[in-house]
């Protein structure tokens, strides 16, 4: 039994987030709030459980204005830092909780935060430090509260990313390329969460057409797209572009799963 999920889009931003300081494009300036993005990342919880994917520099933020008071683990995708930045806030929820945060990352990820939130994982602590109980995860399921998890590999040019299936719904952000093994992980998910940066190539994302391709070759019935660049264009306009079942995602966006 897999436990009723609600998933609700913290930030659908890439790293500079929408709008980027100092540009006065149509897209920076304009007046439609699905128009703003924060750094991508989302709030997954069950009846019991409550994780984020990521905690990117809007983190605080992000946990104030979806009034977030009960966090009981972190994931995280890959150690860029607009995916980790924002974890030393990590901290309010100790202080409430009273007991370190569960945080989960791969062997890749774990080096970059115990280099960049050192501090954190030294003897000799301080008060007003995160505290943090990290889980090395591997592509083996896990389960954090009564979620069950299980990690899918991408690549993010040539920096392997996961992403993360919740039962239907499956999460992937930061990825250009997915091998033909881990397509089948995510191979009947109701919903498909896909990086799509903006239409132009790029180097480790996915562009808007290679997003909706992928979607189409593994059948997802509905996918939002995430992690997106100013240069995409206006919300109103790309998502009026799109395939029917194929939609932009924007902050504030929920999505539940029975
Ligand atoms: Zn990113
Ligand atoms: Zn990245």
């Amino acid at each position: 039994m897999y436990p009723p999920l609600k998933i609700t889009f913290l930030g659908s931003g890439t790293s500079s987030g929408v709008p980027m300081i100092g540009c006065d494009c149509v897209v920076c300036t304009s007046p439609d709030k699905k128009d703003n993005r924060l750094r991508s990342s989302i709030l997954v919880e069950s009846p019991y459980t409550k994780l984020v994917v990521d905690t990117g520099p809007d983190f605080r933020y992000q946990m104030l204005r979806q009034k977030v008071k009960q966090l009981d683990a972190v994931l995280f995708t890959h150690p860029h830092k607009d995916h980790l930045a924002g974890l030393d806030d990590i901290k309010a929820f100790n202080y409430f909780s009273k007991k370190p945060m569960e945080i989960y990352a791969d062997a890749l990820t774990e080096e970059a935060l115990r280099r960049d939130f050192y501090y954190a994982f030294s003897d000799t602590k301080y008060p007003g430090i995160p505290e943090l109980n990290l889980n090395t995860i591997t592509l083996e399921p896990f389960m954090v509260g009564d979620i069950p998890v299980t990690p899918v590999l991408v690549w993010h040019l040539k920096m392997p990313v996961l992403g993360f299936r919740f039962g239907k719904f499956t999460y992937i952000t930061d990825a250009n390329r997915v091998e033909e093994g881990e397509k089948d992980k995510i191979r009947g998910s109701e919903v498909l969460v896909l990086n799509a940066l903006r239409k132009q190539k790029h180097i480790s994302h996915f562009t808007l057409g290679e997003a909706i391709d992928l979607v189409q070759e593994l059948k997802i019935p509905t996918a939002y797209f995430t992690h997106i660049s100013h240069q995409l264009g206006l919300h109103a306009e790309i998502e009026a572009e799109l395939p029917e079942g194929i939609h932009l995602a924007y902050d504030g966006l929920t999505l539940n799963f029975m």
